[in-house]
């Protein structure tokens, strides 16, 4: 891998990056990388700008033209292609909507991995699903590439302050290798085990949650039938053995949690097309692997129900006002 010195100007780096460099804040652990963005969305557009301040040259790309505008604005250098951002970098970072998005980003006559310098390192930060995530891993090796799969936690408010929580999957040397450049974007990460395995955490924990929160709903919408103030059922269980991050820290009733998107009429948040999204990875893995997770089928077929009544706007949240809108 090529490394630059930390606060050295890049060979190719243009005057106008140079500039920018010197009023930001530079790396203060490792080497100062080159790293290919691509994917300058909602999520990937506020990590680039983090790896921007941690004084590595980024090299962003997306096909959303306002994407680039904001990342252009962050210090991001913007590339004229995938493939030109990776033909130079040492790193290649993915932040895409799917597993498909992902496989078609890599495979592509002008894509990822024919661009990609032997030797560099692929993080993929999407959330994919577990065949998508190991046929990356696989092609990235058949082109010598160090991969690891990283999907994240956190939403994009841990994107903008850099404390997301990385779920590792890939070879001990990789990971070690994307360890500095994870923690420029994250608080906390944890290596899950081998390819794919980052993945699979992701997913069994978006599993929890959407059954959490139906779970946490169905509570309040009980405990109004039963006369119970809202902030009396927050202030016992979110200390007693109903306490879980559904509650205490996004509870679906305005009131008790002020930052949570209740509060704002369900605006996203973690929309529930994602949540939706993430329960059928969850349940396709676990056709696949032969689990039995009950509760995880009914939890994609309830936000299935809510995204495609009225939900697709929503915060995931809002399931609350789908469960009460059915009632009788
Ligand atoms: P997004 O739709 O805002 O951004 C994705 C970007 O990828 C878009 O700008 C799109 O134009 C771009 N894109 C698609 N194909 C491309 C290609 N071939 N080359 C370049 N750009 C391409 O999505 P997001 O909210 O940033 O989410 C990204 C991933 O992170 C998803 O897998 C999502 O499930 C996951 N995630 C999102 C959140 C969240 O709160 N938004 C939280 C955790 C994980």
């Amino acid at each position: 891998m090529r490394a630059f010195a930390k606060n050295r100007p890049h060979p190719e780096e243009p005057p106008q990056a140079a500039s920018r460099r010197r009023g930001r804040s530079t790396a203060v652990r490792g080497e100062t990388m080159t790293i290919a963005f691509i994917g300058l969305g909602n999520m990937g557009g506020p990590m680039a700008a983090n790896l921007v301040k941690a004084g590595h040259r980024v090299l962003g790309f997306d096909f959303s033209n306002a994407a680039l505008d904001k990342a252009r604005q962050a210090g991001v250098d913007i590339a004229p292609s995938s493939a030109e951002a990776a033909a130079q970098a040492d790193v290649i970072i993915t932040m895409l909507p799917t597993g498909r998005h992902l496989l078609a980003a890599l495979e592509a006559e002008d894509g990822l991995l024919r661009a990609a310098k032997k030797g560099a390192l692929l993080i993929d930060c999407s959330t994919v699903d577990m065949e998508s995530a190991r046929t990356a891993h696989t092609l990235a090796g058949q082109r010598h590439l160090k991969s690891v799969d990283a999907p994240v936690s956190g939403g994009v408010g841990g994107a903008v302050s850099a404390t997301l929580t990385f779920m590792v999957g890939g070879a001990d040397d990789a990971v070690a290798l994307a360890q500095p450049i994870l923690e420029a974007m994250g608080k906390k990460i944890v290596h899950c085990g081998g390819a794919g395995a980052g993945q699979a955490a992701k997913i069994c924990n978006n599993m929890i949650l959407g059954i959490s929160m139906i779970g946490v709903s169905e509570a309040f919408i009980l405990g109004e039938k039963l006369g119970l103030t809202h902030q009396a059922l927050f202030d016992v269980a979110s200390t007693a053995s109903g306490q879980c991050w559904s509650l205490t820290s996004y509870c679906p009733v305005p009131g008790p949690v002020p930052t949570s998107p209740a509060n704002r009429d369900y605006a996203p948040g973690f929309a529930a097309p994602l949540m939706l999204k993430d329960l059928n990875l969850s349940q396709s893995a676990a056709t696949n692997s032969g689990a039995h997770t009950p509760l995880g089928r009914r939890a994609a077929e309830i936000f299935d129900a809510f995204v495609n009544h009225g939900g697709a706007e929503k915060d995931f949240s809002g399931i609350i006002e789908f469960l009460r809108a059915a009632e009788g």
